[in-house]
């Protein structure tokens, strides 16, 4: 293949933006801010301290948070891992509620937990991709100690009602996290009006650099939470280890594009995707997994009847999309989320998501869709 495939993955990474690799650029080398802002003896560290900083608020301005109530971490899934294991190592017993559906970072944290003793219950989100707050309400016992629960699901983009699962923990005293690596910066997310106590996002999701991320701890969760990684007590003892200042540069500015271009990105990103879902509309036996009003702008995942998606995927070689599914050595096991939400294997395994993003164009939805139905149809005739 001569030209690169049309990128639709945004869900699966994103590339950095431009103005985030400059400013990060500008904290690497001898003449730029490479000092440790840990190092308070000199003006190296003091100018590094003071970038981290300023990151630390344009990180808690989009979400409405006070900067004290940031904790840098290495991504999502550390961010995942600290808000779950700490806040049960906290109180050593206790009850966790998530659900099925969750990212691994989550799922596989509780499972863990649930191995090693702890209770915990998973709530099977509905047919429409969606977690019932009422269903988290029936799951929480005098003894839970937090709900988790994503607020958009990164395989099919639906869009869960936090701040009323949020609303019914802080009713109960149990403490609520959020994985919003797939809504952040996408939709409108605020911690307090959301009744939020732990938030984890992730940069490379919103066009910054993998490998930092954010756990927000509401400051009033703050001693209910105990830090797994110790070191030198950086994070207010949260989470220590020197702070990446490059990284939190390129997520306070990957923060503050977003925050700056939500309203317009949201309209252009919803357009093209109700483009290619008319395309690939037109195509017989297609539907749509998950809700389709209560979703992300740019995320749809599709099935396509009588098809088998990992057929699919290769066929598709002018267009980068992915299936849920995870292969081990022999088999292709269909998604857990789609199974989660009720479809039936074949149907499952026959599902791609596509994603839109900041550098995708109506041309590009246009060559895809094509590409789609090309395949779809030669694959079934
Ligand atoms: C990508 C993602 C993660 C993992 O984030 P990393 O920063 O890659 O560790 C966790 N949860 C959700 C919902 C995600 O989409």
């Amino acid at each position: 293949m001569n030209s690169k495939a049309i990128y639709l993955d945004y869900a699966a990474t994103t590339p950095v933006d431009p103005r985030v690799a400059h400013r990060m650029s500008t904290c690497l080398m001898f003449d730029g801010d490479f000092g440790n802002p840990a190092s308070t003896s000199h003006q190296y560290g003091w100018q590094a301290a003071e970038l981290v900083e300023n990151a630390r608020v344009q990180v808690a301005d989009l979400i409405n948070a006070l900067p004290t109530e940031i904790v840098f971490t290495s991504g999502a899934t550390e961010s995942d891992n600290l808000a779950i294991k700490g806040a049960v190592f906290r109180t050593n017993h206790g009850h966790v509620v998530t659900s099925s559906y969750e990212h691994k970072a989550v799922l596989d944290t509780c499972t863990y937990l649930s191995d090693k003793g702890w209770d915990v219950t998973f709530v099977d989100p509905s047919r429409d991709g969606l977690v019932d707050p009422a269903a988290i309400e029936n799951a929480i016992t005098d003894e839970t100690i937090i709900v988790s629960v994503m607020h958009v699901n990164n395989e099919i983009g639906t869009l869960n009602n936090v701040q009323e699962i949020g609303r019914m923990c802080r009713d109960r005293g149990v403490l609520f996290h959020v994985d919003a690596a797939q809504s952040v910066g996408k939709v409108e997310v605020d911690v307090k009006s959301q009744n939020i106590d732990l938030l984890s996002i992730s940069a490379h999701k919103i066009y910054g650099p993998k490998g930092i991320g954010v756990l927000y701890i509401d400051r009033n969760a703050h001693s209910r939470i105990e830090a797994i990684i110790h070191g030198g007590g950086h994070e207010r003892g949260m989470r220590s280890g020197t702070l990446p200042t490059h990284q939190i540069v390129g997520i306070g500015e990957a923060v503050r594009i977003c925050k700056a271009q939500l309203p317009t990105e949201r309209k252009r990103l919803l357009s093209l995707r109700k483009r290619l879902y008319s395309h690939l509309m037109q195509i017989p036996g297609v539907s749509l997994n998950g809700s389709e009003d209560e979703r992300i702008p740019g995320l749809i995942n599709v099935a396509f009847e009588g098809v088998d998606g990992e057929t699919l995927l290769l066929a598709l070689d002018g267009v980068a999309v992915s299936s849920g599914s995870a292969c081990t050595s022999a088999t292709v096991e269909p998604s857990y989320v789609l199974k989660a939400i009720g479809l039936e294997d074949q149907l499952a395994a026959s599902s791609l998501r596509f994603t839109v993003g900041r550098f995708t164009t109506e041309e590009d939805v246009d060559l895809a869709a094509t590409h789609v139905t090309d395949v779809v149809m030669k694959l079934r005739s």
